[in-house]
């Protein structure tokens, strides 16, 4: 099965410019970018940060605040920081051999690194890959990584997969199954997160915003500095 999903991926697999490099740094990145936020918004964005800060040197000698500035639109403004520490962690340290000991990577973002940058044989087992392996009952090599990842995002889709067009169809006891719809995350809109980010933006353009509780949140996480009245990105 896994050669019939191989050849599915030859002729469907997105075209994602990181998956051309074995930079780890470059996949971390990409990674980091894509856990929170839609593919096709990170394209352009992961290209403007490796025009900016080619090396993980170069990211990790940059002010933190000017880090959380080129981050914005991307939401979640703590992978930031996070990226920002775990680069400064390898610039000092070198790669870890657990990647799990840099901020801000859990158990897919260091096994993605390690399979598609190290070449180590993991699976990483995102969202995509775990509901094709459970639907399917079928295991797969790290080889089949990267065409699992899109056969979930694009054909065995979450609610209502596309079985009539899939390559493992024939071996699948899940075909032609309807699924529950998941758990959404609750709005954006009018959410304590909307604030948090409205005053981020406010400190980014110079003023102090209003909202004290999103100020002290922003504090807490270390994407601001408050002394006294005033605040100010971190150094
Ligand atoms: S046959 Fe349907 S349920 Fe099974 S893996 Fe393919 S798309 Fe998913």
């Amino acid at each position: 099965m896994e050669e019939l999903l191989l050849a599915w991926f030859g002729r469907n697999g997105r075209d994602l410019p990181w998956r051309t490099t074995r930079d780890p740094y470059a996949i971390l990145v990409s990674e980091v970018m894509s856990q929170q936020t839609q593919v096709e918004r990170v394209v352009p964005r992961w290209r403007c940060w490796l025009d900016r800060w080619p090396t993980i040197e170069e990211l990790a000698a940059a002010p933190a605040g000017e880090v959380i500035r080129e981050w914005q639109g991307l939401g979640y403004n703590r992978r930031a920081l996070s990226l920002h520490r775990a680069a400064q962690q390898v610039a000092a340290h070198g790669w870890p051999d657990d990647l799990t000991e840099l901020p801000g990577v859990g158990l897919y973002t260091a096994d993605a690194v390690a399979c598609f940058a190290f070449g180590r044989p993991v699976l990483p087992v995102d969202v995509n890959v775990r509901r094709v392996s459970e639907r399917t009952g079928l295991s797969f090599s790290p080889a089949a990584a990267q065409g699992l990842m899109d056969l979930g995002k694009t054909v065995c889709l979450a609610r209502l997969p596309r079985c009539e067009i899939c390559p493992l169809a024939q071996a699948c006891p899940s075909r032609g199954r309807r699924f529950e719809p998941s758990r959404r995350q609750g709005p954006f809109e009018g959410s304590f997160r909307q604030r948090r980010s409205a005053a981020l933006r406010a400190v980014l353009a110079g003023s102090r915003p209003d909202d004290k509780e999103a100020l002290a949140s922003l504090a807490r996480d270390g994407l601001v500095r408050l002394d006294g009245e005033a605040v100010s990105l971190p150094e």
